[in-house]
């Protein structure tokens, strides 16, 4: 029977669970344990790291044996059946005050299940997002730790050990009660693949209308990286686009076929939101347009519809290129806007109570999206904890007022051009239908109540109208259904 060394334990031996140990492992104090299902992993994870002093488990009784009381262990294994199967072998063994963490892409649903399910038992369930890839997992990345405060105050300290630091701080904060982590996670992996198209958009807009290469867009990137936009995917985008293939020399966005794929977190953020009532367009539209990607034969079938009749020819380039920069940053503002409004909608929902600017705050390192504005965020938020659109906080509402001339232009050169760009588009759809004095929505209503009786309310009475609309029709009729 192995002694009780360990102070944290990692179940699941692959990319991201044994980066997380040897994380771990690389903080003073800390020892760590670890299993995987098939021992064959475990094995060559303590040969390639024999400097980490794992404490190397075969089974689930000696993983527990070795893990010191009260026990707290990770789990990094495939989301959905794996973390279940996982965590019906733990319980087996672990004892009341104990913690479990799932630390993979779980759903939020499934991670307030297995709360709810874990702790009848007497064991803590932390449902924990980690961001940042296998990069993040080794070095420091941004955690969203969800369950219960007596779990959060041991793991605060070994959590706060291992996640990037950003200003001095570190990236991880007690996100809320049991799904909460994972639901903030979704959503920044929803805002994730806004911001990758967004930038995408950009890319193709640049150079379909100015011509430039890859190479050169490359080095309009890595400039944009020095300002208001710096971010990691900005920073890593240059990198993409400078990249040469070594077969063909051809530049190596070339060579990749053209269809995007996707793993679902950003699927899960989209059913969330529509679910909740929230209008997260710029997310939605960056999901659906790698499903379009996607379509080979679709759009093989329709690569012969027209497009405009005149090529796309840019007057003044750089021009250009400045107002497809100011179009990004303004839609990426109504990105992180959706996804903030979907964070405060699913706190309401589920009962859970989210700082939204310590959110903004663990976002700026170690995670995909990290980004120089959040620390913008997090000051909009710190003024106006009750803020209800966080593109109306000060610093964003001069943004976009300051941007919007670029941005409807280069969304009017997009449409004319033929060139698609969803996210740009929608993102200045959904910013003028915020700020419309009044919506076409009426019109709906009006509709509604005439095949469904569905009813509608007045601007000028209290109460709930209905007309009837039948009859000869030239009598319509309001009366209060109430
Ligand atoms: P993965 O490929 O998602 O999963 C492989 C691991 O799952 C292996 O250790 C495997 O064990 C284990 N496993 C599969 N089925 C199992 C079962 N029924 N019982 C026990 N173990 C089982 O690994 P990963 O890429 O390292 O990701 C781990 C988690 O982190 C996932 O939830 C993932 O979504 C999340 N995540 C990944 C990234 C990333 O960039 N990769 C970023 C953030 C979060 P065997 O070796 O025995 O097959």
């Amino acid at each position: 029977m192995a002694n009780a060394q360990a102070n944290i334990g990692v179940v699941g031996m692959a990319v991201m669970g044994s980066n997380l140990a040897r994380n771990l492992a690389s903080r003073e104090g800390n020892t760590v344990a670890i299993f995987n299902r098939s021992f064959s992993k475990t094995q060559s994870v303590l040969d390639a790291h024999p400097e980490a002093g794992f404490i190397a488990a075969h089974d689930y009784k000696e993983f527990a044996d070795s893990l010191q009381k009260p026990r707290a262990a990770i789990i990094m294994v495939k989301a959905g059946g794996p973390t279940d199967a996982v965590i019906e072998e733990l319980v087996k063994v672990f004892e009341p005050g104990d913690i479990i963490v799932d630390g993979g892409n779980a759903l939020f649903t499934d991670t307030i299940r297995r709360e709810k399910a874990v702790r009848e038992t007497g064991i803590n369930f932390v449902g924990a997002g980690i961001s940042g890839g296998e990069e993040g997992a080794l070095l420091g990345p941004s955690i969203m730790p969800g369950g219960s405060d007596a779990a959060w105050e041991k793991l605060g300290p070994i959590f706060r050990s291992i996640a990037a630091i950003a200003e001095g701080e570190p990236c991880v904060t007690h996100v809320g009660h049991d799904g909460a982590g994972h639901f903030v996670k979704m959503v920044h992996n929803g805002i994730e693949y806004a911001d990758m198209q967004l930038i995408a958009e950009a890319y193709d807009l640049i150079r379909r209308g100015t011509g430039k290469s890859p190479a050169e867009i490359a080095e309009i990137f890595a400039e944009w990286n020095k300002g208001e936009l710096e971010s990691y995917l900005i920073e890593i985008t240059a990198e993409v686009l400078r990249q040469v293939d070594a077969k063909t020399g051809k530049p190596l966005v070339d060579v990749i076929v053209d269809q995007a794929g996707a793993k679902g977190t950003g699927a899960w953020t989209v059913q969330t939101a529509l679910d909740l009532g929230i209008p997260v367009s710029g997310i939605a539209e960056a999901v659906f347009a790698r499903s379009l990607s996607s379509k080979p034969a679709q759009r093989a079938a329709a690569s012969a519809l027209p497009g405009p009749d005149e090529a796309f020819v840019v007057a003044d380039p750089e021009a250009f290129v400045e107002d497809v920069r100011q179009a990004l940053y303004a839609s990426k503002i109504i990105a992180y806007s959706q996804g903030f409004d979907e964070i405060v909608a699913g706190a309401e929902q589920y009962g859970w109570d989210i700082k939204k600017g310590e959110i903004a705050k663990i976002w700026r390192g170690g995670c995909i999206i990290r980004a120089r504005f959040l620390n913008r965020i997090t000051e909009a938020y710190a003024e106006n904890p009750g803020l209800v659109a966080l593109v109306t906080a000060s610093f964003f509402a001069e943004v976009v007022t300051s941007t919007q001339a670029a941005w409807r232009r280069v969304v009017v050169a997009a449409a004319q051009a033929g060139i698609p760009s969803p996210a740009f588009s929608s993102s200045l759809a959904y910013y003028d239908g915020l700020r419309a004095d009044r919506l076409p929505a009426a019109l709906v209503q009006g509709q509604r109540d005439f095949f469904g009786a569905h009813t509608y309310k007045r601007v000028d009475a209290e109460g709930t109208f209905h007309t009837l609309w039948s009859g000869d029709r030239t009598e319509i009729e309001a009366e209060d259904t109430h």
